[in-house]
């Protein structure tokens, strides 16, 4: 009995010692999970968050994002949206999902409903895959650079952490913040697309079979979930700072506006420790105007920021950015705050043909005006003027500036004498002072030219007397001519894109006369400003093929652009030739030049070598272009005319230039004995013509 006594005391003993004693466990052995939601995640309640589940959809694709035994990512990221929005929720936090079933959506859609629902920030979750079945660990990806991602980089950081405590993964990465460089050169399209702080989370490898089975189960889901939710939470308790600016409130009629902005640290219990300033790292406020660092002075309580500009600013737009870091070195989410100079006039140019006028009330002279600042930099376009005339009358009288310019119509009376045009902005005023004289000293020819289909004014429209003199229309479609030569004239009108017209015209030595046009778009109008990209492929050593007379594909290519930019440029398209001459550019070369065109498509023109009679003509596009697809149908159409041609569609990556512009993109390419340029040329203007044609025969039924 006893020794039975003693015993169980030794034992209660060595348990008791064991106990106190600091017990190491594997690092990857998963801690007992208890979720709870604790205190400092209240401060997740003021974020809507957006959880982007990655993939989705495609379930028919056999191996795509499939782990070992099959298992889809797709389902893995959308359970962990799934379990982190749940605790997100818990916290009093908002969550949007981009997807809440298994359907796909498209990258873009994902970057843009995020935003667009009003979301502060994105995290898309994926799950990664390696062909080494052993590799598992947590990575986040952020966008660029750390300097350009600063927000993201603060959440990166903490769900980083949270995750990598959550999975006890085998390996963890020294750097698992990753840029998504690393992948392409301009990051993820997600993150790329997003308007706002976003990260990707790749949690770890389904492409490992342990991983793979655990990432099937919802309560590892869970326990992933809690590790993002946790590093949110931490994130969020440190409060986010907030710059915001106080000062001008208004346009600025200074050159070197003083900016006052008012700091907040974000960190919550107001005044409870604070010592009577902001708690914030006064060497991390960074203030840019125009992306140019600008000199500041933060106050003594650390809570006003007061910057000017070094010099002077230019009238109009720009945009003032402050960043900055509290005490959790949390930063402050990018906003840029718009800032308008606009310096009052000063003095004020006049320009006018003439100053010498007949009082007919015919006449319709233009009066050019620019108005400048004390610095002489013309003034904001939205600085109001006014005009006035003493006699006559005188139109617009409150005319809209276009780089501090405007044109002004001046109509003269019948009485002689002398007018004073008066241009007045604010407390600034000048004066034009003409003169209106006996009609038959001098005479004006004025007008307006319209477009015969949309009745709009047609401006820089040639006109000319005899051949002799012209001038073109102003902004407003309108024309003036002094003292034209009196007598039989033939008039003359040209424009780019409009049908010409030559008109008999008498004009009266003691008169001044008005004439008005309307001129005819060719192609009543169909291709005008349609902008579309031609690129004649190959140049100087890389010839390409070679035909008869040592004609070489490259010179052939560029003939049958040059043909193809005058047919557009006739019917009022807006041609572009990437190259003009006898030049090499690389494909790189070509899109770097392409995609920043705003708008418009792309059409690459390709002649190759054939020895037969008959053409053979395939036109290349990215898989399923549907407008790339149209305009090859109407080209291939259009080369039916051939006798013994033969037409191919084809869709497929293998032309840089096609896959990688931004824009509708297509590559046709002739295979023939000899080029007939003009004619090819001819046919793909056709084919041109009646793509657009059907393309808007819907908007003409409405109509
Ligand atoms: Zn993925």
């Amino acid at each position: 009995m006893k020794s039975h006594y003693i015993f169980i005391l030794i034992a209660f003993f060595a348990i008791s010692c064991a106990s106190s004693k600091l017990k190491l466990n594997n690092w990857q052995k998963l801690p007992e999970t208890a979720y709870t939601i604790p205190p400092f995640s209240r401060h997740l309640a003021q974020y809507k968050i957006a959880l982007d589940p990655g993939h989705g959809g495609n379930k028919e694709i056999p191996g795509y994002k499939r782990g070992p035994s099959g298992k889809r990512e797709a389902e893995m990221n959308l359970r962990v949206a799934v379990e982190l929005k749940h605790f997100l929720e818990l916290a009093g936090a908002s969550v949007f999902l981009t997807r809440e079933d298994d359907s796909f959506v498209a990258l873009k859609d994902r970057a843009a409903m995020s935003a667009a629902t009003g979301c502060d920030f994105m995290i898309s979750l994926h799950h990664n895959a390696s062909e080494n079945p052993n590799t598992n660990y947590a990575a986040v990806f952020y966008h660029l650079t750390p300097e350009q991602s600063v927000v993201s980089m603060d959440l990166a950081r903490n769900i980083y952490f949270g995750l990598v405590e959550a999975l006890r993964l085998p390996q963890v990465l020294d750097d698992g913040l990753l840029s998504d460089r690393l992948f392409y050169p301009a990051g993820y399209g997600v993150l790329r697309r997003s308007a706002i702080p976003a990260l990707l989370l790749e949690s770890s490898f389904f492409s490992n079979p342990r991983e793979e089975k655990r990432l099937t189960r919802v309560r590892y889901n869970r326990r992933e979930a809690y590790g993002i939710f946790l590093g949110l939470a931490r994130w969020a308790a440190g409060g986010v700072p907030v710059a915001q600016k106080i000062e001008p409130t208004h346009v600025s009629i200074s050159k070197k506006p003083v900016l006052q902005y008012s700091l907040s640290d974000g960190i919550a219990g107001e005044n409870t420790h604070k010592l009577g300033e902001q708690l914030l790292l006064p060497e991390t406020v960074v203030a840019k105007i125009d992306g140019e660092r600008v000199q500041t002075i933060l106050s003594k309580d650390l809570a006003t920021l007061t910057l000017q500009p070094d010099s002077s600013l230019s009238n109009g737009y720009h945009f003032a950015r402050i960043d900055f870091q509290n005490m959790f070195k949390n930063s402050n989410f990018p906003k840029t705050d718009t800032l308008i100079v606009s310096a009052p006039v000063d003095s004020i140019l006049f320009e006018c043909a003439t100053q010498y006028l007949p009082a007919d009330s015919v006449a319709l002279a233009p009066v050019h005006l620019s108005f400048y600042d004390a610095e002489n930099e013309k003034v904001w376009d939205s600085v109001k003027v006014n005009i006035s005339v003493d006699r006559g009358t005188v139109f617009p009288m409150s005319p809209k500036l276009r780089d501090g310019q405007t044109t002004v119509y001046y109509q003269p009376e019948n009485e002689l004498g002398l007018v004073r045009l008066v241009a007045a902005s604010g407390a600034f005023a000048d004066t034009l002072l003409m003169s209106l004289i006996p009609r038959g000293e001098v005479r004006t020819l004025t007008g307006k030219i319209v477009s015969d289909l949309t009745k709009e004014p047609v401006a820089a429209v040639k006109i000319s007397l005899n051949d002799s003199i012209f001038t073109t229309t102003d902004g407003n479609g309108r024309y003036f001519f002094l003292n034209p030569p009196a007598g039989g004239d033939a008039l003359m009108i040209e424009k780019t894109g409009y049908a010409p017209q030559q008109t008999p015209f008498l004009i009266d030595s003691l008169k001044s006369q008005r004439m008005a046009f309307s001129i005819k778009p060719n192609l009543g109008g169909l291709l005008f400003g349609e902008t579309i990209i031609l690129d004649a492929a190959f140049g100087d050593t890389v010839t390409g093929d070679f035909f008869a007379d040592s004609l070489a594909a490259a010179n052939a290519n560029l003939s049958l652009a040059k043909e193809l930019f005058l047919f557009l440029n006739w019917a009022g398209a807006k041609p572009i030739l990437v190259r003009e001459g006898d030049t090499w550019s690389s494909a790189d070369d070509r899109i770097k030049f392409v995609n920043p065109i705003p708008e418009g498509w792309y059409l690459r023109l390709v002649y190759a070598y054939e020895p037969t009679d008959s053409v053979k003509v395939q036109a290349t596009i990215y898989p399923a272009n549907k407008v790339g697809e149209k305009i090859a149908a109407s080209i291939l159409e259009a080369f039916r005319k051939i006798e013994s041609s033969v037409g191919v569609l084809a869709q497929n990556i293998e032309i840089s230039e096609v896959t990688l512009t931004n824009k509708t993109a297509l590559e046709v390419k002739i295979r023939c004995l000899k080029p007939d340029i003009r004619y090819h040329a001819k046919l793909i203007f056709k084919a041109i013509i009646n793509y657009y044609k059907t393309e808007q025969l819907p908007t003409q039924t409405q109509n």
